[in-house]
């Protein structure tokens, strides 16, 4: 998106803003289902964690996209949304019981991680095919706090208890109709992708019932120019051609599925806020913008570097500045960053703000969210308003004192 769109955006709507380029959501889904066309049957279940707007999923639904949730509340706004119940699979970690037999009752597959859990279900609903969520104990990433495969992990169940689950499935008859792995976001090393799923494929192999084989998510994109990503189109050759001799062996044609967030959306979106100081300490320059952590937590909570540019003045001489929020705790988005010369009203824009941004905003501090805006077909569309008062206190119950 040109800076004019974004600025005419703010404009229009406001600051602080999230707009979203639906054509970089659309390059995204087609790079990754192209990559793996040399496969029969694929399946693309968009993580709804990522982005929950509605108009978000149904762009993606209506492109062919499954579902990927995690809480009985995604399974429902992504029927809303227009999917149908089959093509939703539900990975949830340490919710009920009860939860999870009312997803199943929706008609989502539903995919287990836990074994006691899996017993559970397995004695009482063995009609009701799962699938199980393993974990291969494959380290994805470098950044620890978003990798989810390690060994003292809380997900999937442990490769190294799949003799416990052919134990469990014999003794309840349950069916499983598939298998997964997520190990989590930033996998760069394709190799490392693949022996997972050698993993997975030698579970596979245990049961004669499935459907599918996920494969989960935890593509890297890029965060910065020049910054490195998965690559996609090598791994779609290599894990194609495994996965068709895998299916041969089998003698049947399973579909392969992804749960991809952030690889179809974190690159669509620019996070937009207006600079409303600078100020100039003794050793630093700080721009202090109108948004913090509780419209985006990522630089706070993983170290997420999101490149920012000055959009309103983008070609001038830079300087490095430490951009923070206005909220009552330390909520620097970056330190020491060169950006070009900011003033007072200056709008800046925050790049890969598609996946895991709005959807972690809170109201700490009693701020409004705001407002969400999809670019499409050369139009500024708005898809969640800016909070009001009223949003604040709807809920709020206002005692006799
Ligand atoms: C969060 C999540 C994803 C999406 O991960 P990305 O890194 O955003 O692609 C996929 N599957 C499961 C089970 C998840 O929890």
């Amino acid at each position: 998106m040109k800076n004019e769109i974004l600025l005419d955006a703010v404009r229009q709507y406001g600051s602080p803003l999230y707009v979203y380029n639906s054509n970089k959501i659309k390059s995204q889904f087609i790079k990754l289902t192209e990559s793996f066309k040399n496969v029969k049957k694929l399946q693309i279940n968009y993580a709804v964690k990522a982005s929950s707007n509605i108009s978000i999923l149904k762009y993606l639904i209506n492109m062919g996209a499954g579902i990927d949730a995690v809480s009985i509340q995604e399974v429902k706004l992504a029927i809303k949304a227009g999917v149908e119940p089959n093509k939703i699979i539900y990975t949830p970690n340490g919710v009920s019981l009860d939860e999870i037999e009312k997803v199943a009752k929706i008609g989502a597959k539903i995919n287990i991680d836990n074994l006691a859990v899996l017993e559970e279900f397995g004695n009482k609903h063995k009609k009701i095919p799962v699938c199980i969520r393993i974990n291969p104990h494959i380290m994805a990433g470098g950044n620890s706090k978003i990798s989810v495969g390690h060994i003292d992990s809380k997900f999937g169940i442990s490769i190294h208890q799949a003799p416990h689950i052919e134990r469990i499935v014999e003794n309840t008859g349950l069916i499983i109709n598939g298998v997964h792995m997520h190990t989590g976001s930033d996998i760069l090393d394709i190799d490392v992708f693949l022996n997972a799923s050698e993993i997975l494929f030698r579970i596979a192999e245990k049961f004669k019932n499935l459907d599918f084989i996920d494969f989960g998510s935890g593509f890297k994109v890029p965060y910065k120019p020049g910054d490195s990503e998965t690559n996609i189109e090598e791994l779609g050759r290599k894990l194609t051609k495994r996965f068709n001799t895998f299916c041969e062996n089998y003698g049947k044609d399973l579909t392969l599925m992804f749960e991809p967030g952030k690889f179809l959306v974190s690159e669509a979106g620019k996070f937009l806020c207006k600079v409303n100081s600078i100020k100039q300490t003794t050793s630093t320059v700080f721009a202090q913008i109108d948004s913090g952590f509780n419209h985006l937590i990522r630089p706070m909570m993983y170290g997420a570097n999101h490149f920012i540019e000055n959009i309103s003045n983008p070609n001038d001489i830079e300087r490095y500045y430490s951009v923070v929020g206005y909220i009552c705790e330390t909520d620097t988005f970056a330190n020491n960053r060169k950006i070009s010369s900011i003033s007072p009203g200056d709008i800046l824009s925050f790049s890969n703000a598609g996946a895991y941004c709005f959807s972690m905003s809170s109201n700490y501090n009693s701020r409004y969210r705001p407002a969400e805006v999809l670019y499409i077909e050369n139009e500024l569309k708005i898809i969640r308003k800016r909070e009001v008062f009223e949003d604040l206190i709807k809920n709020q119950v206002e005692i006799n004192l």
